[in-house]
């Protein structure tokens, strides 16, 4: 046997052993070849110089290289992006002097000193650089008031007649305009029948509404400016355009190889350099340049090993990398090697049903069984979905047949806890009753049973530990700590206790309701 199969065989042994029960006296060898896979890797690089326009307001700023004009900036673009290209195979024959046999990226540092950037401002046309023009909505932010002339006021309509116009005075209310009031001379009027206009205090004329008394309406549009930003430059007066000239280069790292294995080229051609280099010999050839592409080429050579493995009545092929035999993918092997312990706890779970008495002796001992294998316990790592030592499938099958046969054992010791439980709260409820307690404590009666309550779940959650660590894992609670660490998980993962507190919480409930309402006399 050689080096790179007794590598493979290793790995197997040391990732199944620890994981099945069954170990790895059931996997035989049946054959194994070493052989080598050949390829070629290219690591390309594109360099490419562009330039890019974009239109802004306002001034350039000073970073910019300036130029006069909107045609000179496009002709010195254009003529930059040519210098750029003309001067690249210089460039990159010079590069290539110094890093033709490392493994060195072409960067866009290397091909072009950049970015380079040019800039045209003009003055805005329309604003005449001032950023603003007149508002034609308006004279200088006002318009006239059509309600008072631009007068700010209108006559008083209090005091108006049509005959007079407004006179300032209005009718004496006190004496009706009749200047008497009893046979006297009216107090509030003097005898004058009139009196001084309440509209407008004498002056004849009120303030106008529409305008405030401002004698102008001030435009909304301009907030009374009389001008309006100028919309094309933003109010800046100025407008620019910019020109980047850069250089960017795209890699792309690709290998090719032809195998006859599906697994080998998958696994050789999705690496990265550095990963190949890790397991196979990697030989670089001198750089190809065409055009301005920087090819760089490597002759691939890895060992790889099959390995034949005969597990029960499957036969499995693992394939080993490089010069440790690196096995990336385990095919599902620990599903095929205990295949029956999944078969045998699939049949005792149907064929077991919840129950709160008795002792579930077929489902212990599969159950049990089945748990000797450490893969079934830690079943939610992921390493062992990614290197494929089980498949979804089967992690499904036990996220599943797992909760209900451990429910169904803890279920079957679960009777004697919730009768002394529920007992024990009716009992401190009926105390509390007969000696006198319910009347003076109200609601509140119902915490003492609540409280023995929880101390009896917890004292029999004790005793429900210890028997589920001697049933599944054959240890005496406290005295092996790796079998009582197995069963805290098991019990977290499947939130098994918490189910358990559940259906006790909701027993305890309904009987002690029950009990509350019975017309119990008092003695
Ligand atoms: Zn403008
Ligand atoms: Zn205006
Ligand atoms: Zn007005
Ligand atoms: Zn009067
Ligand atoms: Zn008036």
């Amino acid at each position: 046997v050689s080096k790179e199969v007794q590598l493979a065989f290793n790995q197997v042994v040391k990732r199944i052993e620890p994981l099945t029960r069954l170990g790895t006296d059931t996997l035989k060898p049946e054959s194994d070849l070493v052989r080598m896979a050949n390829g070629k890797a290219f690591w390309r690089f594109t360099p490419r110089i562009s330039s890019n326009r974009e239109e802004h307001t306002d001034r350039l700023p000073r970073y910019v290289t300036r130029v006069d004009s909107s045609s000179e900036l496009d002709d010195i673009t254009q003529q930059t992006v040519r210098d750029a290209y003309e001067a690249l195979p210089g460039r990159i024959e010079s590069w290539l002097r110094l890093n033709s046999g490392t493994d060195r990226k072409l960067e866009p540092s290397h091909c072009f000193d950049g970015p380079q950037i040019f800039g045209s401002e003009h003055k805005c046309v329309p604003c005449l650089a001032a950023g603003w023009i007149k508002c034609d909505g308006c004279q200088n932010g006002y318009n006239d008031c059509s309600d008072c002339s631009n007068k700010g006021h209108v006559p008083c309509s209090r005091c108006h007649s049509f005959i007079w116009g407004s006179t300032g005075q209005e009718d004496c209310r006190g004496c009706g305009a009749s200047g008497k009031k009893n046979g006297n001379i009216c107090p509030t009027c003097n005898g004058r029948k009139k009196v001084t206009c309440t509209g407008c205090g004498g002056v004849k004329t009120v303030k106008c509404k529409k305008c405030k008394g401002e004698g102008r309406l001030p435009h909304q549009m301009c907030k009374a400016t009389g001008r309006l930003t100028c919309q094309p430059c933003q109010g800046t007066g100025y407008l620019h355009a910019i020109c980047t000239v850069s250089c960017v280069v795209e890699a792309d790292f690709r290998v090719a190889l032809a195998d006859p294995k599906s697994e080998v080229v998958s696994q050789l051609t999705h690496r990265d350099l550095d990963g190949l280099r890790r397991l196979a010999s990697v030989t670089q050839r001198a750089p190809v340049v065409s055009g301005h592409v920087v090819e760089r080429q490597y002759d691939v050579e890895c060992i790889i090993t099959e390995l034949g493995l005969q597990v029960g009545l499957e036969k499995l092929e693992l394939i080993g990398y490089g010069g440790r035999a690196d096995i990336f993918d385990f095919k599902r092997i620990v599903p095929v090697i205990l295949d029956a312990d999944l078969a045998a706890l699939d049949q005792a779970v149907s064929q077991t049903s919840y129950r709160l008495w008795g002792h579930p002796e077929e489902l212990v001992t599969t159950t049990a069984r089945f748990l000797e294998s450490e893969v079934n316990v830690r079943i939610d790592d992921e390493m062992l979905l990614s290197d494929g030592i089980v498949d979804a499938q089967y992690v499904e099958r036990v996220k599943t047949l797992l909760p209900a046969a451990l429910g169904k054992i803890i279920s079957a010791n679960l009777g004697l806890s919730l009768l002394v439980t529920a007992l024990l709260s009716v009992a401190v409820f009926l105390i509390c009753h007969f000696s006198h307690l319910r009347t003076e404590m109200g609601g509140w009666v119902f915490v003492p049973p609540a409280v023995a309550a929880i101390i009896s779940w917890m004292l029999f959650e004790r005793r429900l530990r210890g028997r589920l660590g001697a049933l599944l894992f054959g240890a005496d609670r406290g005295e092996n700590e790796e079998a009582d660490e197995k069963l805290e998980r098991l019990l977290g993962q499947y939130y098994l206790l918490w189910k358990a507190r559940g259906f006790a919480l909701l027993v305890v409930t309904a009987l002690l309701m029950l009990t509350a309402l019975l017309p119990l006399p008092l003695l």
